[in-house]
C-alpha cells in the first residue's frame, strides 16, 4: 500500500517519540528540515506542509523513516496493573509490556484481568474504539452466590439495567451460567458497548456480587493459553480478522483521502494551492 501524503506535523508525530508540544520546539529552533524530492537542499517548512512518500524528513540533521505500524500483541493483563502507559499516582501500569509506540486499545479495570490489545497501529486502534463498530467483548464472571441459570437477575443483563451514566439500559449481548460450586457461580457475559466499568455497573445493578472479572476475547481475538503477566504476537489471521471486524482496512484510508481532497480545496480557495497535493490526488483518482 502507497505512502498517503500527510502534514509534516502528523509525520513527526506518528514516526518520533516527540509529543506534539516538543514537535513544535524542535521546529521553532529550526531543527526540523524537509528536502523535497528532486530538490538538492533541505529546507524549514511550516509544520502543515504536506509531505509525499520521495521526501526525506531530517531532525536534527537524522532523517525521520515513516513510521509503518508493526506491533500486534495481545496482553493477558494481571490484576493490579492500571491500563495506561504511565501512572501519575505511581500504580503498576502496563510499561513492562509496551514497545516503542505501542499503546493499549481501550482499558480494562485495575483489578480486572485478561485480554489487551498493544498496538502501534493508530488507525486499527481508531477504528476498534469507534463506537460504529460495537466489537464483541467476552468476559468470565465469578459470582460470590450459587445461580442456577433462570435466575431473574442473569436475565435482567440481557434485557438490560439502567447503569446510572445518564444513557439508554446497558444490556448483554449473551450470558450463560458457565459453572459453578458452594457459594459461587461461573458466567460468561459477552457485551457489544464499552462502557466506563461496565461490567461492574451492571452487576451492581443487577444486586450480583462480581468477585472476579477476567476479558478472555476482543473481537474475533481469544486470549487463548497466553498466561497472565505475559504476551502473545498476533498472527497474520488475526490482525486480517480485526481489521475485517472493524470494516477493512481501505475505511481509514478513505477518510484520509477524503481530508486531503478537502484540505487541497481549502487551499486553492484561499489563493494558495498545494500543487504537489493536487497531482497526487488527480493521479490517485485515475486509477
Ligand atoms: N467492565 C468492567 O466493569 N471493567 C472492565 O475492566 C471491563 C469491562
Amino acid at each position: 500500500m502507497d505512502f498517503l501524503p500527510r502534514r509534516l506535523s502528523k509525520y513527526l508525530s506518528e514516526s518520533t517519540s516527540l509529543s506534539h508540544r516538543q514537535i513544535r520546539r524542535a521546529h521553532e529552533r529550526g531543527a526540523v528540515r524537509v528536502r523535497l524530492s528532486g530538490e538538492p537542499a533541505a529546507k524549514n517548512l511550516p509544520l502543515s506542509a504536506t509531505i509525499m512518500g520521495q521526501d526525506t524528513v531530517l531532525l536534527d540533521g537524522r532523517e525521520v523513516t515513516p513510521h509503518t505500524p508493526s506491533s500486534y500483541l495481545l496482553l493477558n493483563k494481571p490484576a493490579g496493573v492500571v491500563s495506561t502507559a504511565c501512572d501519575p499516582q505511581q500504580r503498576a501500569c502496563l510499561v513492562p509490556w509496551l514497545t516503542a509506540r505501542a499503546f493499549p486499545v481501550g482499558r480494562l479495570d485495575a483489578q480486572t484481568t485478561g485480554a489487551i490489545l498493544l498496538t502501534d497501529d493508530g488507525d486499527l486502534t481508531y477504528m476498534m474504539l469507534h463506537p460504529l463498530f460495537h466489537l464483541p467483548k467476552t468476559y468470565h464472571l465469578r459470582l460470590g452466590e450459587r445461580l442456577d441459570s433462570h435466575d431473574p437477575r442473569l436475565q435482567l443483563l440481557r434485557e438490560g439495567v439502567d447503569i446510572g451514566d445518564g444513557k439508554p439500559a446497558a444490556r448483554a449481548l449473551d450470558v450463560r451460567v458457565t459453572g459453578g460450586g458452594a457459594g459461587w457461580t461461573g458466567v460468561r457475559m459477552t457485551l457489544e458497548e464499552g462502557r466506563h466499568r461496565q461490567v461492574r455497573r451492571m452487576c451492581r445493578a443487577a444486586r450480583l456480587a462480581l468477585e472476579h472479572l477476567h476479558r478472555v476475547s476482543f473481537g474475533p481475538v481469544r486470549l487463548g493459553g497466553c498466561p497472565q503477566g505475559e504476551v502473545r504476537q498476533l498472527g497474520a489471521h488475526e490482525i486480517a480478522a480485526l481489521w475485517e471486524a472493524v470494516g477493512g482496512a481501505h475505511v481509514p484510508r478513505e477518510r484520509a483521502i477524503k481530508a486531503l481532497e478537502r484540505r487541497s480545496k481549502a487551499w486553492r480557495e484561499q489563493g494558495n494551492p498545494d500543487t504537489r497535493l493536487e497531482r497526487w490526488l488527480l493521479r490517485h483518482n485515475a486509477r
